[in-house]
């Protein structure tokens, strides 16, 4: 089982979109997947209890035991991925140690950029610990169309010392769209450009993670 954390103590950032989005691209790939629900709001069980015919399965583990706990629950999966929990140092700590890899969304902002230098110490002690084998990177998210990454912002996310992903996610009405049903955009419109994105997202992923 590999375990994949979307992780960004700043709320907002996407993670509960991202983390939905890439439990269902892997699933639909054909692998066995849990979703772990790590924030006490509980979005990602809210988006999955919408929909009758929920294809993933999600669970909540709001407590910082994921890494133990994923160990007993999960082990027959393919993947696990972990909606990251705001603020909280403790869940982020549990869901670094549960993982192989790290994913923090972030906006293309200076501000949401500082914002995760917490998480990114956390993080690089961990890669330290494991010698290397956990691996993290950023993914820009809700980037607005026809917008490029200024280079204050590539130039701040590059200072961190962590790769960024070349899939990114747009902003898009069809994310929040979607969520209403408990579904995705890869169920609403399979041959869009949002699914082609999260896709490509997930290959990525997928790719390092071999
Ligand atoms: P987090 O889990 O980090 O707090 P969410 O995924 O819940 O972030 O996103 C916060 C809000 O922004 C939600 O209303 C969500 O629908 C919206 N949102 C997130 N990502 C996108 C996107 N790529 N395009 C449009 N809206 C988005
Ligand atoms: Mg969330």
């Amino acid at each position: 089982m590999k375990v994949i954390a979307v992780l960004n103590q700043k709320g907002g950032s996407g993670k509960t979109t991202i983390a939905t989005h890439l439990a269902r691209a892997l699933q639909l790939g054909g692998a066995g997947v849990l979703l772990v629900d790590s924030d006490p709001q509980g979005s990602a069980r809210d988006w999955a209890a919408v929909r009758e015919d929920q294809p993933l399965t999600v669970v909540g583990i709001d407590r910082p035991t994921i890494d133990r706990d994923l160990k007993n629950v999960a082990s027959k999966m393919d993947f696990a991925v972990i909606d990251g929990a705001p603020r909280a140092s403790d869940m982020a700590v549990s869901a670094i140690k549960a993982a192989n890899f790290v994913l923090i969304p972030v906006q293309p902002s200076p501000y949401d950029i500082w914002a995760a230098s917490d998480l990114v110490d956390l993080v690089k002690q961990r890669i330290e610990v494991t010698d290397g084998k956990l691996q993290a990177a950023f993914v820009v998210s809700r980037l607005i169309k026809g917008t490029r990454i200024g280079g204050e912002v590539a130039e701040a996310l590059a200072g961190y010392g962590l790769p960024i992903l070349e899939s990114r996610i747009a902003q898009r009405v069809s994310y929040p769209g979607t969520a209403a049903t408990g579904t995705t955009v890869l169920d609403a419109e399979p041959d869009g450009d949002a699914a082609a994105e999260v896709r490509a997202l997930a290959d990525e992923i997928k790719q390092k993670l071999i």
